[in-house]
């Protein structure tokens, strides 16, 4: 029987989740789902001077709003736990331990002055100072050390940290689902730090004992993470575990030119890098957010699916159900791919325009309440069917459609300039009367007498029709004419007649 597929989404709180996070959550979601799998949320805070108050909370947020529902993590699911790596503390001791025992890894007592002082030396000479199989010969470690110096230093509580003893004159090769197979000699790796004199695990080393301890199945994650994966298949090699699959995701790249798409990015190009917004603890800054800024999480979702990956046909539209369905990681590329706003904005558009008119009433009907205007639902959904292909954001309606509910208080004085000419009023006079007189009160019926009456007294329709505009709505803009006079009703088409008629003959005079 093969292994359960488990996944995990390991993020650090040490800031709110990138869009490009997201999607890595996302592609193991997929993909857990995809395989009947399991997926899980895990909180990396072992670096505690990085820990950001309120970004675990955000990450949650997050991907509740996403829709990304994780089976296991911190809230108490799972049989796994803890999930948050604060809380595994003593674990990580006991198997750092093992590697030392086991020879694996040794112990540095070098203060950070003489780290520093190294690390100077080496620039000046135009060099890089690393902690790898040369230096360490040379270091303060328990390489060096006879085991008598070693256990007095540690009796007399000198700090030190553990680090990884890199093999010497052998090449880590292992497979990337994405990449294929990757080869690094490990001469060209350091001995990276698994245990800090803080009595925390660093990173390496917890995200390699929680993998193999939650039965972690599959590492999807960013590339930035490649450079250190050598290292972590030597860690499972020391404890004697098997490695998990691995795949590294390419990174999301600027709309305009290369680079990475940062978070400074996006406020600054005018759209969102972040999910949900953020308010920066830290400098107070507040960093936009797709939900706030009015996309639903349907449309982000599907968009940031094909920013990397691609289901090989020409379908664009996916649900999450669909998502699964057709996910693979053998169509995800390997070189990083752009972020197109705009194609943001489409998704947005159209899976506004393929919601139910019910359900775009209720989402407007928020906003008009905030405005103090109520209207019965389904007067509302008349009002939504004729505006919605125009919109992008439930926050376009409004502009879209604010005529339906309220009377012109002024005119735009350059379509007045256009449109109003010396005969309009005798039109506009005419055309209140007939109104008035209207036995129906229909789009097709009141298109009708306008044609007729505009026939009869050899008017040009499109003059006739742009007046008119102008004084029911007072603007040039707008959908179907009639349609806006049927749905204001007799009493306040005429109103508003009038109050053109006075209003702009004295703006005119
Ligand atoms: N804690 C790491 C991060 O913040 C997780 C990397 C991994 O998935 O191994 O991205």
């Amino acid at each position: 029987m093969s292994s359960p597929v488990r996944l995990r989404f390991a993020p650090s709180p040490t800031g709110p989740l990138h869009m490009g996070g997201v999607r890595t959550a996302l592609y193991n979601y997929l993909f857990a789902k995809k395989l009947g799998g399991k997926f899980i949320l895990r909180i990396e805070d072992t670096d505690q001077t990085r820990f950001v108050p309120g970004a675990e909370e955000y990450i949650k947020e997050s991907l509740a709003w996403c829709g990304i529902k994780f089976d296991e993590g911190i809230d108490g699911k799972g049989e796994y736990g803890p999930y948050r790596q604060s809380e595994r503390k003593a674990l990580y001791q006991e198997y750092t331990k093992t590697l030392i025992d086991n020879d694996w890894a040794y112990y540095a007592f070098d203060s950070s002055e003489e780290l520093t002082s190294l690390r100077e030396q080496a620039e000046s000479a135009g060099n890089v100072f690393t902690y790898n199989i040369e230096s360490r010969r040379r270091l303060n470690n328990s390489l060096t050390l006879s085991d008598a110096q070693v256990e007095e230093k540690l009796a007399a509580g000198e700090a030190y940290v553990i680090r990884f003893k890199m093999p010497e004159k052998e090449e880590v090769i292992f497979t990337d689902l994405i990449r294929g197979e990757v080869q690094v000699k490990t001469a060209m790796l350091d001995d990276k730090v698994l245990f800090k004199s803080d009595g925390m695990p660093t990173y390496h080393l917890a995200n390699i004992v929680d993998d193999h301890l939650m039965e972690i199945s599959h590492v999807i994650r960013g590339e930035e993470w490649l450079p250190s994966a050598p290292l972590h298949v030597l860690l499972y090699k020391a404890f004697g575990w098997e490695a998990p699959a691995f795949a590294h995701l390419p990174i999301i790249l600027k709309p305009i030119g290369k680079g990475k798409l940062s978070k400074r990015d996006g406020d600054k190009m005018g759209f969102p890098v972040f999910p949900i917004q953020w308010n920066d603890p830290n400098s107070n800054e507040v960093f936009s957010g797709y939900r706030e800024d009015g996309y639903f999480p349907d449309a982000f979702i599907n968009m940031l699916a094909l920013l990397g990956w691609n289901p090989g046909t020409e379908q664009e539209v996916f649900s999450m159900e669909e998502l699964i369905d057709a996910f693979s990681l053998d169509r995800v590329g390997k070189s990083g791919s752009k972020f197109d706003p705009e194609k943001a904005k489409w998704f947005n558009q159209h899976y506004l325009r393929s919601k139910s008119n019910a359900e775009l009433a209720s989402l407007f009907q928020d906003e008009l309440k905030k405005k103090q205007i109520h209207l019965e639902s389904e007067k509302l959904e008349e009002v939504i069917d004729l505006i919605k292909e125009r919109a992008v954001f439930i926050s376009d309606f409004w502009a879209q459609s604010y005529f339906f509910f309220l009377a012109p208080s002024e005119f735009n004085p350059k379509v007045v300039k256009k449109r109003w000419k010396e005969n309009t009023p005798q039109i506009i006079n005419d055309l209140h009367d007939l109104f008035s007189q209207a036995e129906t009160w229909e789009a097709t019926s009141l298109h009708d007498l306008t044609a007729a009456y505009i026939e009869k007294n050899e008017l040009g329709f499109g003059a006739v029709m742009n007046a008119l505009r102008l004084a029911i709505v007072g603007d040039g803009i707008g959908p179907d004419l009639f349609k806006i006079i049927k749905f204001i009703g007799r009493k306040d088409t005429l109103t508003r007649l009038n109050y053109a008629l006075k209003t702009i003959g004295s703006f005119l005079r």
